[in-house]
């Protein structure tokens, strides 16, 4: 079940929400200690004014909630709601056998029996879990992964415990994945939000549901993923899960933080992951794990797509095909013939290579010269400091920008100080924001600007191409 923890302070605006996310939803979580006092009286009439089953919780200060009221007062509030006929109730790991736990096990109402861990995962999680699953109720293990090894370490325990009726959340960015592959982990539900999160890390229910088709993950399903640092900015979630959608392929494509690109590996044979993008700063760092290697990959020296092959992982780049796309003409029409590309990091490997191939004479500017360098020996072309980049004024027919100066959220600034003559040709590859310094400058000087975003789009589709075997479909672009 997707449950949509309600984030109102009243019910009607509880209800609302419901209603808003209707059409994403299976159930609803009524967090009382959200509610105005005297709202938090009425609750027990809340659960006949929906049609979705409602979870009732009244969390502690200290387990990440608002309730402050004593024991006995909270124990007080919560018999009064459960006159409602709630289909759950929340009730912490250590409190005991009360009046509220016996007043639902009468009215049939199910428990959950839950714990929270902000500061990481704790080591007897495992134990934790199963006792409190004892008694028939369902265990809620709500904890904080804050690495890869963490998260590879979640989804271990959920397997393990597979028989076990449970839900398992990972708070933080670093739990996101275990909050999407939540049927993978066994957990009967994850917890979702309409706007602002109400707990670290939560997705929102129109995401999971219409993005990430989370409900429809099963045994079946192709796990993809795009694996970076940072990585949930990132807009290719959207190109893929559309595209499997648009062909009703059934495959996920869901965001990895890393921190570790070995655990990852182990993640990804742990979810027999199929596939993967690789974005900053893996895009090196993934080519001792790969069996096999594109000719790109050799001659670029970076990677941003993996695929499994049988018994290994093969890489490849479709970041220089996605870059020459919305330029090819000009290139072959001799429009382009020279180019100044900024920056020498991951991406520029393979702009700068994409160029060469194509024969488009090459300077290279960095901040660090000795890394321009060295891609510009690597590729026969030329180079220099940023510093240097009027020198290039009005003798380039190109202008790329590679670096990630100017990426949301420092928007408002640009790697170089260079004035466009109108008649070059401007390229950011950065695609968030759209319309960056950089560009905005080109653009006053008249000159044609191509967009992060074109080569974000076209790299996705090639991908999509090696992840699937099937072209990326037309109907998907008309929803991104
Ligand atoms: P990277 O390997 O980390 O390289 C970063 C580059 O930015 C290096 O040249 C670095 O120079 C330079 N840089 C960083 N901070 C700087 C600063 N304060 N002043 C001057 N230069 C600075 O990253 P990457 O993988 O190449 O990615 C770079 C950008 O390309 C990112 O914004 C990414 O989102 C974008 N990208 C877009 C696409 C797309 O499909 N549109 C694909 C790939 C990447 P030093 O060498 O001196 O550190």
């Amino acid at each position: 079940m997707i449950c949509l923890t309600l984030s109102g302070n009243t019910l009607a605006s509880c209800l609302d929400e419901i209603k808003q996310n209707r059409a994403y939803i299976d159930a609803a979580e009524l967090r009382l200690d959200l509610l105005q006092e005297e709202e938090q009286q009425k609750a027990s009439s809340f659960p006949s004014m929906t049609d979705v089953p409602v979870i009732l919780t009244l969390r502690r200060k200290e387990d990440g909630g608002q309730c402050m009221l004593s024991e006995k007062e909270r124990r007080q509030l919560l018999l009064s709601a459960l006159d409602g006929d709630f289909a759950y109730v929340d009730i912490e790991e250590d409190v005991k056998r009360n009046d509220v736990e016996q007043k639902a096990r009468e009215k049939g109402v199910r428990i959950i029996r839950s714990f929270h861990d902000f500061s990481g995962i704790p080591d007897d999680i495992y134990s934790r879990i199963y006792r409190l699953s004892e008694r028939g109720d369902i265990a809620k293990a709500a904890v904080t992964p804050h690495t890869i090894q963490d998260l590879l370490t979640l989804f271990r325990i959920a397997e393990e415990l597979k028989d076990v009726p449970k839900i398992i959340i990972g708070m933080g960015d670093w739990g996101i994945p275990i909050r999407i592959l939540y049927k993978k982990a066994g957990s009967l539900l994850t917890f979702a939000c309409s706007g602002e999160a109400v707990a670290p890390g939560q997705v929102s229910a129109k995401d999971l549901k219409m993005l990430y088709r989370a409900d429809q993950v099963n045994e079946r399903t192709g796990i993809y993923g795009i694996i970076g640092n940072p990585v949930l900015h990132t807009s290719s979630p959207l190109i893929h899960n559309m595209g499997f959608h648009a062909i009703n392929y059934n495959a996920i494509y869901l965001p990895f933080l890393v921190d570790n690109v070995r655990i990852f590996f182990a993640l990804a044979e742990y979810l027999k992951m199929r596939g993967f993008s690789v974005t900053i700063p893996f895009k090196d760092a993934v080519l001792m794990y790969l069996g096999n290697i594109s000719r790109e990959v050799k001659q670029i020296g970076a990677c941003n797509t993996v695929v499994r092959m049988p018994g290994m992982w093969k890489g490849l780049n479709t970041d220089y095909y996605g870059f020459l796309q919305p330029i090819l003409k000009d290139i072959d029409s001799g429009r382009v013939r020279s180019a100044l590309v900024v920056g020498a990091g991951g991406a520029s490997q393979a702009v700068v290579w994409a160029l060469r191939n194509r024969g488009v004479k090459v300077t290279i500017l960095n901040r660090t010269v000795g890394r321009a360098e060295k891609l510009a020996k690597i590729n026969l072309c030329e180079y220099d400091t940023l510093d240097n980049a009027s020198k290039y004024e009005g003798k380039v027919d190109l202008v790329v920008q590679t670096t990630s100066v100017g990426l949301y959220p420092d928007f408002d600034i640009s790697p170089i100080d260079f004035h466009f003559t109108g008649r070059e040709i401007a390229y950011d590859i950065i695609y968030k924001p759209r319309m960056t310094k950089f560009l905005k400058e080109a653009e006053k000087a008249g000159c044609t600007l191509h967009y992060g975003s074109e080569m974000l789009m076209d790299q996705g589709k090639l991908q999509f191409e090696l992840f699937t075997g099937y072209h990326y479909p037309k109907e998907a672009l008309q929803n991104l």
